[in-house]
């Protein structure tokens, strides 16, 4: 047992992904410059943090296991870049043409589709992507009533009432979507792409929706367009966010390779149970573990039940390694996602030797390819090689190959991706304020709640700190 040796509020925060990582900086930031009290103590169940930001470093390669990048659509990550001091080592993906497989065959994404919408009506009209009766029905866009549903609803349900079936299935939601591997009939819209539901309030039709939202954004003097829409790492991966993190966490105890199992009410403190036999103590908590890891810790309370509604999906990301000369020269693109109508195992892939040419050592290419998205996992299970082969013959089926890879790193994500389903929203405040009633001083954030993206993450971390700080120290 850790005893309170001062009069100091503990904190203490479990997980120690990025969403705790941001969590435990916040509440050291803020301790320091505003002279709190505070002690914090992080914990992790693993030998290492990050959770599932996993970079690999292997022979001049930069590879990344987990997630490889990030949109800054809240600016959440530039001021935790910034607070961090690691700007200079933030770099933009080179822009260059994504494609889609539909039906087995491959297209160019027409010029100025944002998430998948199209905002040129004539380079989507020129495009062979959709055949001209799914091109008229998606214009139907611009002149449909606006949506009379008030409630939630599948993602899917809204957007083909917008644009039609083909132009949803071919474009919108393979980019929509992207390695999230949702299922677009399942998610929620509201929990998932609120800003559409606001696009349609306002503009009624959301390619007037999105391209305003595009003039709005390059009227925006402190950043250019490509600096806000670009996806973003860092010269050697994702991972210097969480060594930098972790080697700014001087004040913080941080306990890794320790499990939290249980979590109990002791008079007006929290108790921590380990698998170590021992336990904490702690004034407030940052809960920042998965859902399910974070419901189990209550079952003796059988709180937080509504969290099991959440699911999880599984994929596989696998990292292959060529010469360069491997590559097909008259394949120019950098990216590329499968239409859920081709028969495919694989469901995207991207040549990150042109995407972060810092990531690959010249001579040589490097294909970041995805496979299982919901209702289609069973791939993951897999050998290393028997997945390999199959991402090969995909590829070779659309852009042939010529060579083998020189090494391949396959990374399984067994129930890693949060499926916001619809309802999630509702779902997810129902957790908070049944936890709120029993532990007020404890924050439940991290991917399965309020947003899967990495900023999404860190901005959780950040609002859940400024609110703890207010109930203890106001
Ligand atoms: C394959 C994949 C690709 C992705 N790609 C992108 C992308 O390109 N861009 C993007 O923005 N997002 C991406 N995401 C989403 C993003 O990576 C995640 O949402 C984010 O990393 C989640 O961070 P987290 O801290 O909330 O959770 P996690 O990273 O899961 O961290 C939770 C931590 O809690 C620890 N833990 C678990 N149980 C316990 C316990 N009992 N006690 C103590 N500690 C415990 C775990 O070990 C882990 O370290 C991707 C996700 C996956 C799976």
């Amino acid at each position: 047992m850790i005893d309170v040796t001062e009069q100091k509020q503990r904190v203490a925060v479990i997980g120690g992904g990025i969403t705790g990582l941001a969590a435990a900086f916040y509440l050291q930031k803020e301790a320091k410059e505003k002279k709190l009290p505070l002690e914090i103590v992080l914990i992790e169940s693993s030998h290492r943090l990050g959770g599932k930001i996993q970079t690999v470093r292997k022979e001049n390669f930069v590879i990344e296991r987990g997630p490889n990048s990030f949109i800054d659509n809240n600016n959440s990550m530039a001021k935790l870049v910034k607070d961090l001091g690691i700007e200079d080592q933030l770099i933009r993906s080179e822009a260059g043409q994504t494609y889609i497989t539909v039906n087995e065959k491959l297209y160019p994404v027409p010029a100025g589709s944002i998430l998948g919408i199209p905002t040129k009506l004539s380079s989507f009209l020129a495009s062979d992507i959709v055949s001209w009766s799914g091109k008229l029905r998606a214009t139907c866009d611009l002149w449909f009533p606006r949506s009379r549903i008030q409630e939630d609803q599948p993602l899917g349900k809204f957007i083909r009432r917008r644009f039609g079936k083909e132009t949803v299935e071919n474009i919108i939601e393979p980019l929509l979507l992207g390695v999230s591997a949702g299922d677009i009939e399942q998610l929620s819209l509201e929990a998932t792409f609120p800003e559409l539901i606001e696009m349609e309030k306002e503009y009624r039709s959301l390619m007037t929706g999105m391209k305003k939202a595009l003039s709005e954004i390059s009227h925006d003097d402190s950043k250019g367009i490509e600096e806000q829409r670009s996806f973003q790492t860092f010269i050697n991966g994702l991972e210097t966010l969480i060594e930098a993190l972790e080697g700014q966490l001087i004040d913080t105890t941080i306990l890794k390779s320790v499990k939290v199992e249980s979590i109990a009410k002791t008079a007006h403190q929290v108790t921590l149970s380990l698998n170590n036999k021992s336990s904490i103590t702690a004034d407030a908590v940052i809960l920042a573990t998965p859902h399910l890891i974070s419901q189990k810790m209550f079952a003796k309370q059988g709180l937080l039940q509504g969290l099991q509604d959440i699911p999880l999906t599984t994929v596989a990301s696998v990292s292959m390694a060529f010469p360069i000369e491997a590559m097909n020269e008259s394949f120019t693109g950098t990216g590329l996602t499968v239409a859920r109508n081709s028969d495919f195992s694989i469901t995207s892939c991207s040549w990150a030797h042109r995407k972060w040419p810092s990531f690959v050592p010249a001579g040589y290419a490097l294909l970041e390819v995805y496979v299982g998205r919901s209702g289609d996992e069973a791939i993951v299970e897999l050998s290393d090689s028997e997945i390999e082969k199959i991402v090969l013959q995909d590829l070779n089926r659309v852009i042939p190959l010529k060579g083998s890879p020189l090494f391949t790193v396959v990374s399984r994500w067994k129930e890693a991706m949060p499926q916001y389903k619809v309802g999630h929203a509702q779902r997810v405040e129902l957790a908070k304020q049944e936890l709120n009633e029993h532990f007020p001083t404890m924050k439940l954030v991290g991917s399965s709640y309020e947003g899967t993206s990495l900023p999404n993450c860190v901005d959780q971390a950040r609002s859940a700190v400024d609110e703890l700080l207010i109930k203890l120290f106001e």
